[in-house]
Parts: structure tokens; sequence; C-alpha cells
């Protein structure tokens, strides 16, 4: 079953629809993407790699009972046999150990071509000697490198073709009969082919496959409109971060971000302006908030939320009087605005030392009740209520009176 490719129109910001967008998948991505590609790839092959690294193990060693049983017409010399034992092993001890991730791949780019080029030399030293039935473990080479090795494709046709030039240089040096050696290296030459291109075609799926799981997984994640996380990912980060706040010792700052008088914009400049302006001011907002716990989402609407870890009342009214200001500095004009000449924001923000038996909610409703005073006070502005206020709080609910008696006070 083919499924239809997913629209990727208005997805600019990631960094998946790109590669996705381009007519062809690219044979290799750029650096960081690469990389995220090559550990998932890993963990998608490991059975495989696990298998084909313990099958090469048992090889070796029924080779090694063969020789010393005196069966094997050519016998292998003993730092051959060393170097091939040694480097199956460590690929073996590598595809099972808890590094496998980072450790593996380094190192199977150098021991298996290596080993495989060995193994190859001896094949064809052995059927010099004519033992032939050895012919039988070529295709092993050709094939492991492209399918179970856990090599992306390039890497695969590089250890294939290296071990097929130590096979020829073997044959010369070995002289192995014209015959064999010219029907032995046709059919080496169109296997290589085959497998290649099946390789290669594997390839280009398996990266497809990446991108588009990696773009589902962003677009669960993002507001499609904005690119900044959605309310989902907000809702699952604040009791998490506040535990961790709680645990540290630390402060939180939890600001509520609202379009002033983005209505009267809708209406007169259009919905599609609207569109671009609400984008405009994500993107400032998100420039503003870059530390690695901070956290910046659409929480409805014209209206953002943005959490600040381990940030104090000073510290938080800076931050927030600096994100007020980076979204008035960008200077979108707003002629229909009653608080000033272009687009603003105003922020209530909620600045708490959390505790692990309160629960986040309360926090977020005091963030709320300081937007309202921004918004009661003119707009444009910042208000921020702490602990002080966070006090009457009733199991994070404001009571009855203590919301009127703060809101005539901020009137
Ligand atoms: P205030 O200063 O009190 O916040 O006034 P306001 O006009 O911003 O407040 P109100 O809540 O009345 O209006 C919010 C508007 O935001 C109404 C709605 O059309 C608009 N809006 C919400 N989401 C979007 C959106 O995704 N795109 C566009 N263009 N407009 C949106
Ligand atoms: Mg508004
Ligand atoms: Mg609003």
């Amino acid at each position: 079953m083919t499924s239809s490719p997913p629209s990727l129109e208005g997805l600019d910001d990631s960094p998946y629809a790109a590669e996705l967008r381009r007519p062809r998948v690219a044979a290799r991505f750029a650096r960081a993407m690469e990389d995220e590609y090559l550990r998932a790839f890993l963990r998608d092959n490991r059975t495989l790699v696990r298998l084909s690294c313990t099958l090469a193990v048992l090889l070796a060693a029924l080779r090694i009972l063969e020789d010393l049983a005196g069966g094997a017409a050519g016998q292998v010399s003993r730092p051959v046999f060393f170097a091939v034992l040694t480097a199956s092993l460590v690929l073996v001890w590598l595809a099972w150990s808890r590094s496998y991730e980072r450790l593996y791949l380094p190192w199977a780019q150098v021991l298996i071509p290596l080993r495989n080029s060995i193994v190859a030399a001896q094949l064809v030293r052995v059927a010099a000697h004519g033992e032939l039935d050895v012919v039988m473990l070529i295709p092993l080479l050709l094939i492991g490198p492209f399918y179970f090795m856990g090599l992306r494709y390039r890497t695969a046709l590089l250890v294939v073709s290296l071990t097929g030039i130590a096979a020829i240089g073997a044959a010369i040096a070995y002289h192995l009969p014209a015959p064999i050696a010219y029907r032995s290296g046709g059919f080496a030459l169109l296997a290589i082919v085959t497998f290649a291109v099946a390789a290669q075609q594997i390839d280009k799926r398996s990266r497809r496959a990446f991108l588009e799981s990696r773009l589902v997984a962003e677009l669960a994640q993002h507001d499609v409109l904005t690119w900044t996380k959605n309310r989902r990912v907000f809702d699952e980060y604040l009791p998490r971060i506040w535990r961790q706040a709680a645990d540290d010792g630390r402060a939180l700052a939890l600001l509520l971000i609202d379009v002033d008088h983005f209505k009267p914009y809708n209406d007169r400049y259009g919905h599609q302006a609207g569109d671009a302006a609400l984008r405009k001011v994500a993107q400032a907002l998100q420039a503003g908030a870059r530390r690695p716990l901070d956290l910046v989402a659409r929480y409805g609407g014209e209206e953002f939320v943005a959490v600040l870890y381990d940030t104090d009342g000073a510290r938080a009214a800076l931050a927030a009087e600096r994100l007020r200001k980076s979204v008035e500095a960008l200077a979108v004009e707003h002629r229909a605005s009653r608080s000033g000449a272009v687009l603003t924001v105003s922020i209530g923000a909620a600045v708490i030392a959390p505790e692990v038996s309160r629960a986040p909610s309360g926090a977020l409703q005091l963030a709320d009740e300081a937007l309202y005073r921004a918004k009661s006070k003119g707009r444009n502005r910042v208000e921020i209520m702490d602990e002080a206020e966070y006090r009457l709080l009733v199991t994070g609910v404001f009571s009855q009176s203590v919301t009127d008696t703060l809101r005539s006070a901020s009137k």
C-alpha cells in the first residue's frame, strides 16, 4: 500500500520538512541530522548486527577447529587467524555492549573492511590450493556489509569495493587459475552491482521513513501556525518542571503573554495579516527565551505562555520587559490599537518557589490575574505577582473576596 506524501505547506520551520521537500531524498543529511539518523538506524538494526557479528565469530571459530583437526587444505597462518578473530570479537562485543550506539560504528568502519579484506584474500588463497567450496562464503562478504552490519549504504559500498580489490590482489599473488578467476570475478562483480542497487533503494526508503517519522513527532508537539510548542507540550511540561524546581529549590517564572487589541487588528488588516503578525510575535518571544529549560508555547488564540526556570522576581521582571520590548520593536503597524501605533503585548507573570504539595495550576491562575492587571492598567506593560499574592490562593483557587480585592487594587 502506498501512502500519499504529507502536505508540507507552511512547515517552513521544520528541518525534516525541508529535507522532504527536496525532489530526491539526500544521500547524506547535514551533520547533526545525519548523526541523528545514524543513531536511529543503528538502534533499528541492532538485532541484525548482533546476529551477523555473532555468526562471524562462529565462522572464524569453526575454521580454527577445522584447521586444528587437519581437515582444511590451505592452512591459515596464526597471525591471520589472530587478526580476523580479534576483529570479529571486538565487533561482537560492541554489538552486545551498552556503548553500542556510540562506539560500534567508528570501530566497524575500520574493522569490517580490514577483516573482510583479509578473509577475501584468504578465501582466494585457499581456493588456489584447490579447496573450491570456500567460494560459498564469498556472497556473505558481498551481502553482509550492505544489509546486516549496520553500515550505511556508502560505507558498505566502500567496504565491498575494498574487499573486491583485496580478492583481486590475492588472485594475482596466489596465481588463481585464470578460468576460476574470471568466472568467480565476473560473478562477484554482478553480485556487487545487484546488491548495491538494491541497498541504495533501501537506504533511500529508510531515510525517507526517518524524515517522515520525525516530522510526525514534530507536528504532534508544535503549533503549526507559529511553530512554537503547542498547548499539549506545555500541559505536560509544567508539572514536570514544577517538580524539578521544587526538588532543586529553584524559582519558576510563568508568563502569560497576550496580544493587545488583536481583534481590531484582524478587523482592520484581515485574518491573513493577523496570522502573519502572530508568527512574528511568536518568533520574537522564542528568541527571548532560549535557555535549555525555558519553554515558550502557544497557549491558545493570540495568547502565549513562557516558563522561565530558576528565575526570581527581579530576573523575571527583566526578562518579561525584554520580551515586551522585542514585540514592540517588531514595529508591526496597528492603527486600530487604542494603546499605541504598533502591535504590542501585555504580560502577566507569576514568580513562584514551587512546592511538591502545591499544584501548578495555582501559579497559572496567578499569572492570569497579573495579566488581567496589566490589561486594566493600560496594556503594553508587564505585571508581576509573587509569593505574597500566591499565599492568598486557597488550594489553588482565589476566594471571591480576594479576587475582588486584587481586581479593585489593579483598577
Ligand atoms: P485585548 O487587548 O484585551 O487582549 O483585546 P483583544 O482584541 O486581543 O482580545 P480578544 O480576546 O477579544 O480577541 C482575540 C482575537 O484574537 C480574536 C481572534 O479573532 C484573534 N485570534 C485568535 N487566534 C487567532 C489566529 O490564529 N489568527 C488570527 N488572525 N487571529 C486570531
Ligand atoms: Mg488580546
Ligand atoms: Mg486573549
